[in-house]
């Protein structure tokens, strides 16, 4: 199954309302390893009172992204960042490697709606992303993570780095 893999995919973002907003997602590969925001178009006024607690959790301790970015000219819709990873999938998945791996329940919800095929890495023995941290201790940020983490006492959750771990998972194991 390892070798089914052609890319992997990560994503974070905010819950809201029992549904999940994407804020940022990473695509790793040999010859790929990027991130782009995307807009949530969130507002914190129109979300009840659990969760604005929520996302300001996230926020202050978890991935330090804020429910817009500041820069919304860099960025794009869900719809448009859904288009761009299928556009990656047509053009760089073979007939033996057709699946973007990952390891979220809520990105692989989103997946199955967009028709995009993926692999749940968990079910073939992947283990938890704070393992992988451990056992790879890669440093690869986004740069607004790495901005961001530079300087401060808080290290905050960046998805490039994690879709890496990811991938290199992949592949350690594909010489099996
Ligand atoms: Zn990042």
């Amino acid at each position: 199954m390892f070798h089914q893999v052609f890319a992997c995919l990560d994503v974070q973002g905010f819950y809201v309302n029992n549904d999940f907003y994407p804020r940022e997602f990473a695509i790793v590969n040999e010859c790929k390893s990027g991130a782009q925001n995307i807009d949530t178009r969130l507002n914190i006024k129109d979300m009840c009172y659990e969760d604005q607690l929520t996302c300001r959790f996230l926020t202050n301790n978890f991935h330090g992204l804020t429910l817009r970015p500041k820069d919304p000219t860099d960025c794009l819709n869900i719809y448009e960042a859904m288009q761009c990873i299928l556009k990656y999938q047509q053009e760089t998945a073979t007939e033996k490697k057709p699946y973007y791996g990952i390891k979220n329940d809520m990105l692989k919800r989103i997946l199955h709606e967009f028709g995009i095929p993926h692999l749940c890495l968990e079910s073939i023995g992947c283990p938890s992303h704070k393992i992988l941290e451990q056992s790879f201790n890669q440093k690869l940020e986004c740069d607004w993570h790495k901005n961001k983490n530079l300087n401060g006492c808080k290290q905050y959750i960046c998805a490039l780095r994690k879709c890496n771990n990811l991938w290199k998972w992949i592949e350690e194991n594909s010489w099996i």
